[in-house]
């Protein structure tokens, strides 16, 4: 589906009403790219969680997780290039005191070229931006904004300021006296750092044996530029890697391996291959030996998901250069030490939620020549659902809703339930479809007479009878 922008507003307002994900601080007008989960978003995003944990550490013997702090030692930064580097180059414009970064307002005007018909002139636009970009050389870029009447879309002028570069990444003081350069620490823009400060700490502790990975999920905070896409682009965002450390000379095979391993991983969230995309960088980082990422299939076009780099010895080596400590393993199979090789796999968790929702987003018309009508279903997978099962006294009388609290006694250790007596069943129903509740119980004074409920499946609406001791186990295979 291309670039369906209304489909896009419809799935961030249908978020905001059914609980999943609110802007940040809204009551003050929300703070821009932040945003906080609700009650149905934070449990679809804490069984996206879970999953990739499992997936990474529990199912695979060699692989380990850690939990770092948000605060490193701002050494750490300096290492991993993120001081001198991690930056973008950004103009602003005069009049409506806008700032852009500067490859995304070209390729905003190159996509207007486009739309016109002007194809070959917005390649050679972009080529030119990318040799200018390639060669740091802002004043150049500047002119090729200015010669091609580049405005700014709010004040409809180019009156630009000089391009300067904007440090992606976020500092405060630590310490009680704010000022001294010294105290100045970042909030980590990654959490892979995390883990190759720690290498040496789990691999000992751990008696790992290469090849191993470690992995990590937490937060990471970068000041975004242009942060207008909902949770594709966050100022504060959480990420789920991994590094996996290798003997040199083996990161081809391994960096296959991983490709493969986390497109099985995607594709067994339920969404179709053909969602998906391989995108192989071309222009690499000097120290890396292949990267690519995985694109999804977004309502706003083929975005990144997951970046997979095979990053050879480049971060253990810049931080034993930095730290002064010895960082090597002693491999006893070939009898060498050497500084291990790293292939990594980062996925956003942000985007893995945003992936899902829009995947399982539907509006379905189930009008009837009698009768107009259509629901909004969330098809989420089972497993990822923040709701596994509805449970629904048809009334609030007759002792139904004490049948329905024993099924909820019975049910909730297990997995998630939900109680509403409340409303028209169909109403109820279509509530729980529109925050994905794969399964609905409905108790009525059939019940009474022969201890059967009504299940009803979200994908499908089908509805049958099933013994009511059923319940919890035919619950707990559906969401397997
Ligand atoms: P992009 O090119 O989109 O800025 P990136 O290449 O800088 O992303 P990485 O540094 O490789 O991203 O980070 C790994 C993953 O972290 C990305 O694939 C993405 O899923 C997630 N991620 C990165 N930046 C953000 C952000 N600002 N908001 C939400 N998720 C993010």
């Amino acid at each position: 589906m291309a670039n369906d922008i209304n489909r896009f507003q419809a799935i961030i307002a249908h978020c905001k009403e059914y609980g999943f994900i609110f802007p940040s601080s809204e009551i003050y007008d929300g703070l821009s790219a932040v945003y906080d989960y609700g009650q149905y978003g934070s449990e679809l995003k804490k069984n996206i969680r879970d999953y990739w944990w499992k997936s990474m550490t529990q199912l695979h013997e060699n692989i380990v997780g850690i939990d770092a702090a948000i605060f490193m030692h701002p050494t750490t930064w300096k290492a991993s290039g993120h001081v001198d580097n991690f930056s973008d180059p950004m103009i602003d414009n005069r009049d409506s005191k806008k700032r852009y970064r500067v490859d995304h307002l070209i390729e905003g005007y190159a996509d207007e070229l486009k739309s016109k018909g002007q194809a070959e002139e917005a390649d050679a636009l972009l080529t030119r931006m990318d040799q200018l970009l390639a060669a740091d050389d802002f004043a150049g870029l500047k002119e090729l904004i200015l010669a091609n009447h580049i405005k700014c879309a709010v004040s409809g002028t180019d009156n630009w300021t000089d391009i300067r570069q904007f440090n992606l990444m976020f500092s405060t003081q630590m310490g009680s006296t704010g000022g001294e350069e010294a105290n100045e620490i970042y909030l980590r823009p990654e959490t892979a750092q995390g883990i190759f400060v720690n290498f040496l700490n789990v691999q000992k502790s751990g008696r790992m044996k290469i090849p191993f990975g470690i992995a990590q999920i937490g937060k990471a905070f970068r000041n975004e530029i242009v942060a207008r896409q909902f949770i594709f682009r966050m100022r504060e965002f959480e990420q789920m890697e991994m590094q996996f450390f290798i003997r040199p000379g083996t990161q081809k095979e391994w960096y296959e391996y991983w490709k493969q391993e986390r497109m099985n991983w995607h594709l067994s969230l339920g969404i179709p291959a053909s969602r998906y995309r391989f995108h192989d960088h071309t222009k690499l980082a000097f120290y890396a030996d292949a990267a690519c990422d995985i694109e999804y299939d977004f309502p706003i076009g083929f975005k990144e998901v997951e970046g997979i780099h095979s990053r050879t010895d480049h971060d253990l080596g810049s931080h034993q250069r930095f730290s002064k400590k010895k960082i090597a393993y002693f491999d006893n199979e070939i009898n060498q030490s050497y500084t291990p090789y790293v292939v990594e796999t980062s996925i956003g968790l942000d985007r893995t939620v945003l992936m899902v929702l829009s995947e399982a987003y539907e509006e379905e018309d189930l009008s009837t020549a009698e009768k107009k009508d259509s629901r909004v279903v969330l098809r989420f997978p089972p497993r990822l659902a923040p709701i596994k099962l509805a449970v629904f006294p048809l009334l609030k009388k007759d002792g139904l809703p004490e049948i329905a609290r024993q099924v909820m006694d019975e049910c909730k250790p297990h997995f998630r339930c939900f109680y509403e007596e409340k409303d028209a069943i169909g109403k109820r129903y279509r509530r729980m479809d529109a925050i994905g509740t794969p399964f609905c119980i409905t108790i009525d004074h059939q019940t009474k007479e022969d201890n059967t409920v009504t299940i009803r499946h979200r994908d499908t609406m089908l509805q049958e009878r099933i013994p009511l001791s059923e319940v919890r186990a035919v619950v707990e295979k559906g969401i397997l």
